[in-house]
């Protein structure tokens, strides 16, 4: 961050201070705003978290979950007044504003200073502050970056800690990743002599599954995995008649489009979700593929080179898989190049 001194000035009086995710926060996301937000804590600052949507259960176990505001129909005005009255917006792990919708309005109306810490690849330029590295594994690697560069790594706590360890641990696959370079392994060496205990977090993340959840993967991975072995490609799609049959609640098809992608000689996998008004999609792929062009160039989403996520807006299930699909052939020789 070329100016940073100058908004350390800023940062050196309590301010008014309102942190956002993207929507459906994941661990990366929702991490980064409470480890930033108990760092801040710190500066006697008036510090509101504000989820665009719900997010999964297995997150609820993070220091200042309880504080969090998500937005709901009904809120519209709360959050127009918090955004709109801010001092200072940080926007963590998105770089472009529509993955905020419908916060985005009043974050560009907004005459707060707007700071952006990502590490997504399509930057669309917003606040006057960045630290948008997109060689960074997780946003919460660039929140402990961040408060070593305003000199105060003495003050991440334990609360803060556990908040950057899982944004890493999630966003790196649990260290698996290309992105978990040595120097992933130095920071999260420095949180776990904090005290933190990733054995815990990993349970709180990975091992509270509902039974529902369990039952729903075991049917997506019986009845609804396609394989299309010309492509080198795998896919699920479910409806919401699947989801309901399962009581689905936000989080629960999370990590399922990996299976897709662990199978033998499968490069690119899919995973075609309905919800209520739209079709969300999410990619991953292995190698040079990049799953970020594809869902960028057809599903007007991104995220990085082998994950990333996109949507169409309205339309039916059958049509999207259609759609999906016949765009494959474009792709073929890549597709058969990447493995
Ligand atoms: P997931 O498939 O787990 O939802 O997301 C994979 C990656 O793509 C994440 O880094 C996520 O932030 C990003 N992503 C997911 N959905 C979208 C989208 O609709 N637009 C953009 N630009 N990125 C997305
Ligand atoms: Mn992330």
């Amino acid at each position: 961050m070329h100016n940073l001194e100058e908004l350390k000035g800023i940062l050196a009086s309590p301010k008014k201070i309102v942190i956002i995710p993207h929507q459906k926060p994941d661990a990366d996301a929702l991490g980064s705003c409470l480890a930033l937000a108990s760092y801040l804590q710190k500066f006697q600052h008036q510090i509101q978290v504000i989820a665009p949507t719900d997010y999964p259960k297995f997150l609820w176990w993070m220091h200042g979950n309880e504080k969090v505001l998500v937005f709901e129909h009904g809120k519209e005005k709360i959050v127009e007044n918090l955004i709109l009255t801010a001092d200072v917006l940080f926007c963590l792990d998105y770089s472009d504003l529509a993955r905020i919708a419908p916060l985005d309005k009043w974050v560009s109306a907004s005459s707060a200073t707007k700071v952006m810490i990502d590490h997504h690849i399509d930057r669309k330029a917003f606040a006057m502050y960045e630290l948008w590295k997109p060689e960074a594994a997780a946003t919460a690697e660039l929140i402990y970056d961040f408060i070593c560069l305003m000199g105060d790594e003495k003050l991440i706590d334990i609360s803060t800690a556990e908040c950057i360890y899982a944004g890493i641990m999630t966003d790196t696959g649990s260290f698996k990743f290309p992105s978990t370079t040595s120097k992933i392994h130095r920071i999260v060496a420095n949180l776990i002599d904090i005290g933190v205990n990733h054995s815990k977090i990993h349970h709180h993340v990975y091992d509270t599954n509902s039974e529902s959840r369990l039952r729903l993967i075991g049917f997506a991975l019986k009845e609804k995995l396609v394989i299309l072995r010309e492509f080198n490609t795998a896919y699920f799609a479910l409806s919401s008649a699947d989801l309901k049959a399962y009581q689905y609640k936000t989080g629960d098809t999370e990590g399922l489009v990996n299976y897709a992608l662990s199978l033998e000689g499968i490069c690119f996998a899919a995973i075609l979700i309905e919800d209520t008004d739209k079709i969300k999609l999410s990619f991953r792929s292995i190698g040079r593929f990049s799953a970020n062009d594809f869902a960028r160039n057809h599903f007007s989403g991104g995220g990085h080179h082998n994950a990333a996520g996109g949507r169409v807006n309205g339309n039916k299930l059958e049509k999207v898989i259609q759609d999906f699909t016949n765009l494959l052939p474009l792709y073929k020789d890549k597709l058969l190049a990447s493995v």
